[in-house]
């Protein structure tokens, strides 16, 4: 595996791969939902770059940019076990010279659920994922359901913009007790991570209702907020069911629906979601 830091050695590189070439844009720290992207990405293509660049534009001010967990060396470790070819791990620097002024707004999608909670989020997303694009200029790149606002955003951007790039979407991977994966679960103590399970177990009782038929959201929604209301440690964010395409939310479900869930256990913001179909 070749490892680059500047844009230049990436784009050179670039040149000698064999297509397809898949990407995983990543902000380290890495655990089993990242590797479930790098393995399809594997085995979709010929060449599999992942970047590893925590993006200081999609955090706010208030949040955990300086004390997000890092570890590059076991990531890069891991990733030569994945049969990665190249480990993309730019600066700071190197991604927002001094002069950097561009940024890229996607519009009505980003102003619902994390782009409500998070106000400029996306803003950074988009414009980070847009400069991986560039540098990269994957075949393909893959995403993780577990962001399922995030993969609506960059699949509207990349239509928008006439991106040459196909947008793969890869299943949440969990903890045996059903906790999605995420770098921030460092964050909790073992009294928080019991109550983590909270997340899980209220997009279960909405699939619960669902399945006997429930198609009123405001049932749904109530269920997961007593559900999660039972758990002292836990403070909701916010509690949506929502249309899986325009994020709109919904009254009464006609087709399928997204329900999504952002909870502060302790000091710890954690997210996840469930397509209900
Ligand atoms: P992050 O490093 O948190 O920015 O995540 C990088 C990519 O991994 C994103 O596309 C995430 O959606 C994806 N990802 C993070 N956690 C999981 C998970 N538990 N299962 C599947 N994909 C994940």
């Amino acid at each position: 595996m070749e490892v680059f830091e500047t844009i230049a050695g990436m784009r050179n590189a670039r040149k000698r791969l064999s297509e397809p070439v898949g990407f995983v844009p990543t902000m380290g720290y890495l655990h089993e939902g990242h590797l479930a992207l790098v393995r399809k990405a594997r085995s979709d293509n010929n060449a599999v770059v992942v970047s590893i660049f925590v993006n200081p534009t999609q955090f706010d001010p208030s949040e955990d940019f300086q004390t997000y967990p890092r570890d590059i060396q076991r990531d890069l470790s891991l990733l030569e076990r994945e049969g990665v070819d190249i480990a993309f791990t730019p600066s700071v620097e190197e991604m927002y010279p001094e002069r950097f002024d561009t940024y890229i707004h996607v519009g009505g999608v980003t102003r619902r659920l994390e782009g409500a909670s998070r106000p400029g989020h996306f803003t950074g997303v988009a414009t980070v994922v847009a400069k991986l694009f560039g540098i990269v200029k994957p075949n393909r790149a893959y995403f993780g359901r577990k962001d399922a606002q995030q993969l609506v955003v960059i699949g509207k951007m990349v239509a928008d913009l006439n991106m040459d790039v196909e947008i793969v979407s890869v299943p949440t991977v969990r903890e045996p007790d059903g906790l999605a994966m995420s770098s921030r679960n460092v964050y909790l103590n073992s009294r928080e991570r019991e109550a983590a399970r909270v997340l899980w177990k209220a997009l279960q009782g909405a699939k619960r209702l669902w399945a006997q038929g429930e198609r009123r959201t405001a049932r749904l929604r109530e269920e997961m907020i007593q559900c999660i209301e039972e758990e002292p440690l836990a403070t909701i964010d916010y509690v949506s069911v929502a249309d899986p395409i325009t994020l709109d939310e919904l009254h009464q479900c006609r087709g399928p629906a997204l329900a999504s869930l952002a909870v502060r256990i302790g000091k710890t913001r954690l997210i996840d979601n469930l397509l209900l179909e």
